[in-house]
């Protein structure tokens, strides 16, 4: 603020208001000065005696070294004085009614002149006459009125000049102009300076009002009141007032302006909140950083609008954090305590994210479901506490009918559920850990009634049963296991069959003629929980003597229906188990060995049960000369030293690439016994799917081991590299070679604990083999060996429950690695179950829960999985089967055309906006990275797509037309897009 104004100066005087020192401002206006003007004032004289006595009369002084103009009389000694000096014509300025005179001069003292002291005076008068006009020389002494008699401090006597200053106001002027005159009656006085000015209150804002330059008030209006302006973006209700003091000094404020929205004070001024903050209303209140959740706008924000994904609740203020929808309730469960009186006790775990509320209250309905019809439980259920509103995660549900089937559905609600619209998800199996809702049934599991001969033949028979009722939620027709054996079967060896079936009849056939068999069914339910069994039933096929040509009956047309799904187990209880030679395979391993004459011809020989682990080395593998083996580039770490890609020339022999092991320097004994027993048991191996051991160096300082070469590398990284390049069929190709290895494996009765797609090498026709034998592998080797509380180092992921939990390892726990390995390659090398951690994968297998199918994973390979993820390991396929079955898809292709059903929130594990750790894709880079599809992040920059939003909008041909040509590519930027605008929440894993 320019105080100059160039019009006069400033002054500052210092008041103390309650103790308070503050200063004030305050500032004249000059009408007249005398002093500055210089030179003649052309200022009019007038005396009594015009006739020779002369009055008032100019006179230039030399005062401390500078020359000045005074006006001086001293006609002492003389009587009767009447001179007069009268100013010229004084512009009053408009609201100036009160103006200072300040002079300066000097009497002299009238002792100092003598006999004419008598008459000689020591004052003089000021006197004023106001005019609308300059009335020139035209004085009459009548049109003056007397200000005041002026008196001097001191007087000057004859050595010193004593200066004195008397400042008079002059009131109530109002007209135009006014003059002042000095009236003289006797004194000897000098006037050095007559300075004429009034106050003003200057311009200042003050509470963000600016009030501009005051006059200061007169007598009659001792405190001006000036109403101020608000400041740029301020506003106020009522115009604050200020009041301007007779002395130039404002006064008494009243009211006050406030910044706008979006504006807050700083120095006297309104500014636009900075970016990041806002300001909401008109108030003294400075800005505030947005809240939680809010975005971050630019400057002279009024609110920061809610993030996407986020709510302001009606009761919320306004401008507080906004917060999410809770997600669903976890873990819920039903516990029936008092069956019998039809009471049920739901209880769930709080969901992992409340939205950042407080809020969060549940709501249960139970629906009641008969056929394919389902309706509201209706008002006889009863619900303690209650049914809605619910703050406790449990409540008790009673008046519950036995034999019928309830799905209940619980759900999250908070003050922003209202914003979203929550549909509703159902998970096929409770417990779920992420559901918005679940389904819990609420039934006694399905019996068998009735089972009766429908029809038979020399060699085959038709059943059928009845079942007391249908669960008919769950989302899987119920099933039956059909088991039936010969009747007078030897003690020593009984062969049952069992049969999987998803109907209520079955046709048996290559049936031994005349023969009476034994069959049980079971009921297993749709939610997998076995039913109980039905009585044995016996029947009998037609005796030979009724054979009537008709032999040609195949049996696996007859199960056609239940192809996808049924699982035939042929178990040999063998009364006199199999004695086991070796320490590494337990004796559940005969699981496998089903009958005499399907024992292999060959059994795996553990090298520990060697002596000598160096003969049994020797025993197995050839020794190659050092000479014989080039290095020629590292292609890998292994746990003992570098493999080293090169070449085996062994005279006689063609020249072939293969993959060297080496031993780093420094070993130990133990750790060269180790090193050389992964190949004492490849060497005992010979099939196709399996690394083929070329020899070792044993007799040589640095030990080797010499395997056939895979050109591609491991089968995870691989798929990694190739990602949707592959055909559903080549993939299955893959995982028949694998099988086919696997069960060359368990036929020699050898457990393998570590398979794992890490741990298949594939060559450049593309054939998979098992690789990674050895002895300590697992404990050592496996970057995903965790040790467990049992003490070992186990690959969690991939291993069978059985084994985490008591280390049974065998190859029923090796089919459920395979089922593993089979995801990874349907799923292009994803890791299995993505980022959870170890402890939450044991849990989620646990509580029943499966890997869902990859995407574009056809239906019968998926089912295929779940079966080698069967809890009870007896269960599971076996790798015999699993090749076939295989086998049996890649002989008629058609058969992968099924798809599975795919959720991408849960494969690709993308929330509707935003990342996995919540918060929303910042960029179009940040969302391929996260489904691995950086590669096109060019194609989306090229083609403008840069923001969220647009992305959102593409369809399948925007994605074809800006370059991505793959059809698994397309596919998974398609999913990954519909799961982004499925705003449902994210489930972590997948229910069998
Ligand atoms: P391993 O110690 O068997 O896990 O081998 C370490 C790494 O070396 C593997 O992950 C492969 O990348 C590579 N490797 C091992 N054996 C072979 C092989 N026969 N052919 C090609 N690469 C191999």
């Amino acid at each position: 603020m320019d105080f100059s104004g160039g019009l006069g100066p400033l002054l500052f005087s210092y008041v103390l208001i309650n103790g308070i020192l503050i200063t004030l401002q305050t500032k004249e206006e000059v009408l007249l000065d005398m002093k500055a003007t210089g030179g003649e004032l052309g200022w009019l004289t007038w005396s009594v005696d015009q006739g020779g006595r002369e009055g008032w009369e100019v006179v230039q002084k030399t005062l401390n070294g500078s020359q000045f103009y005074t006006y001086s009389v001293c006609n002492v000694g003389k009587l009767d004085q009447d001179n007069w000096l009268r100013t010229t014509f004084i512009q009053r300025r408009p609201s100036a009614s009160r103006v200072f005179v300040e002079l300066q001069f000097i009497v002299r003292d009238c002792n100092s002149f003598g006999e004419a002291s008598m008459t000689c005076k020591e004052t003089f008068n000021l006197f004023a006459s106001e005019s609308d006009a300059d009335v020139g020389t035209t004085f009459r002494k009548g049109q003056f009125q007397k200000v005041a008699t002026i008196a001097p401090d001191e007087i000057t006597g004859k050595n010193e000049l004593r200066i004195n200053t008397e400042t008079r106001v002059v009131e109530n002027l109002s007209r135009k102009g006014f003059y002042l005159a000095f009236q003289d009656i006797g004194a000897c006085i000098a006037l050095l300076s007559v300075r004429v000015y009034y106050k003003t209150c200057p311009a200042t804002v003050k509470s963000l009002a600016s009030f501009s330059e005051t006059v200061a008030g007169g007598e009659n209006q001792a405190l001006r009141e000036v109403s101020g302006v608000c400041v740029e973006n301020a506003v106020s209700e009522e115009l604050p007032r200020n009041h301007c003091t007779m002395d130039g000094e404002w006064v008494v404020l009243v009211g006050q302006c406030q910044c706008k929205p979006g504006h807050e004070e700083i120095k006297d001024a309104c500014q636009e909140c900075q970016a990041g903050f806002f300001k909401a209303s008109s108030s003294s209140d400075m800005c505030e950083p947005c809240p939680a959740n809010t975005q971050r706008l630019e400057s002279g924000a009024l609110v920061c609008p809610c993030m996407d994904g986020f709510y302001l609740a009606p009761s919320d203020p306004p401008t507080g954090p906004c917060s999410a929808p809770p997600s669903a309730p976890r873990d819920l469960v039903a516990t029936t305590t008092q069956l019998s009186a039809g009471k049920l006790l739901l209880s769930w775990n709080t969901p992992e994210e409340t939205g950042g509320r407080s809020d969060v209250t549940y709501n249960v309905e139970c629906r009641r479901c008969e056929g394919t019809v389902c309706q509201p439980c209706g008002e006889k259920i009863h619900y303690e506490p209650a049914s809605t509103g619910l703050t406790d995660t449990k409540v008790t549900v009673s008046e519950l009918d036995a034999h019928l089937n309830y799905t209940f559905t619980v759900e999250a609600h908070s003050g922003v559920s209202q914003f979203v619209s929550q549909g509703t998800q159902r998970i096929i199996r409770p417990p779920s850990t992420s559901a918005l809702t679940t389904s819990l049934h609420y039934t006694d599991p399905p019996k068998i009634t009735a089972m009766q001969l429908v029809e038979r033949t020399h060699t085959s028979m038709s059943l059928s049963w009845a079942v007391t009722h249908r669960p008919q939620v769950a989302t899987r027709p119920i099933r039956y296991q059909l088991t039936y054996r010969k009747k007078d079967d030897n003690l020593d060896v009984t062969t049952y069959t069992v049969l999987i079936l998803e109907k209520d009849t079955v046709q048996i056939n290559e049936l031994a003629p005349g023969t009476a068999y034994l069959f049980r069914v079971q009921a297993l339910g749709g939610d997998g929980g076995p039913g109980g069994f039905s009585m044995e039933k016996q029947f009998e096929t037609l005796s030979e003597a009724s054979l009537a040509g008709n032999t040609a009956i195949i049996f696996g047309a007859a199960v056609g229906g239940a192809a996808m799904l049924f699982i035939v187990f042929v178990v040999l209880f063998l009364r006199k188990r199999r004695k086991n030679s070796h320490t590494r395979q337990g004796a559940e391993d005969t699981y496998f060995s089903s009958s005499e004459q399907l024992k292999p011809l060959k059994t795996y020989v553990d090298p520990h049960t060697y002596e000598d682990p160096n003969i049994a080395v020797l025993k197995f593998a050839t020794e190659i000369h050092p000479s014989h083996i080039t290095k020629q580039k590292v292609i890998g770490a292994g746990e003992f030293g570098e493999v080293y890609r090169g070449i085996l020339k062994v005279p006689g022999r063609k020249e072939a690439t293969v993959a060297i092991k080496t031993l780093k320097p420094g070993y130990s004994e133990k750790q060269r016994q180790d090193f050389l027993s992964e190949a004492s048991i490849m060497g005992q191996f010979s099939h196709q799917n399996i690394i083929r051991l070329e020899g070792v160096v044993t007799k040589f300082k640095h030990a080797m081991i010499v395997t056939e070469y895979m050109e591609n590398g491991a089968l995870d990284k691989y798929l990694r590299d190739h990602d949707g390049e592959f055909s559903s069929f080549q993939l299955v190709g893959m995982l028949r070679g694998i099988a086919a290895g696997m069960k060359y494996l368990s036929d020699m009765s050898y457990v393998h604990r570590d398979l794992a797609a890490r741990n298949i090498l594939v060559n450049n026709t593309l054939e998979s083999k098992v690789s990674d034998f050895g002895l300590s592998r697992v404990l050592e080797d496996d970057p995903e060996g965790t040790y467990t509380t049992s003490g070992g180092k186990i690959p969690i992921r991939w291993t069978a429950p059985e084994a985490i939990a008591y280390r049974k390892f065998t190859s029923a726990s090796d089919v459920w690695s395979f089922g593993i390995v089979m995801w990874e390659v349907m799923a292009f090398g994803e890791r299995p179950y993505w980022d959870m951690s170890n402890h939450e994968v044991m849990k989620a297998i646990n509580e029943a829960f499966r890997l869902p199918a990859p995407m574009d994973c056809p239906s019968a390979v998926y089912q295929l999985m779940l079966q080698c993820w069967l809890q009870e390991r007896a269960k599971r396929p076996r790798f015999g089967d699993i090749v076939s079955l295989l086998d049996k898809l890649l002989r008629s292709p058609e058969s992968l055309k099924t798809i599975a059903d795919f959720d991408p929130r849960i494969s690709i594990r993308l929330p509707s906006t935003s990342g996995s750790d919540g918060s929303p894709f910042r960029s179009v880079s940040e969302w391929l990275e996260s489904i691995k599809m950086s590669q096109y992040s060019e194609n989306f920059t090229c083609a403008g797509i840069i923001t969220m939003d647009q992305v959102l909008q593409m369809k399948n041909e925007d994605i074809k037309n800006i370059g991505v040509r793959l059809p698994g590519h397309l596919k998974r930027i398609a999913y990954s897009i519909l799961g982004l605008k499925d705003q449902t929440s994210t489930l972590s894993v997948f229910a069998v």
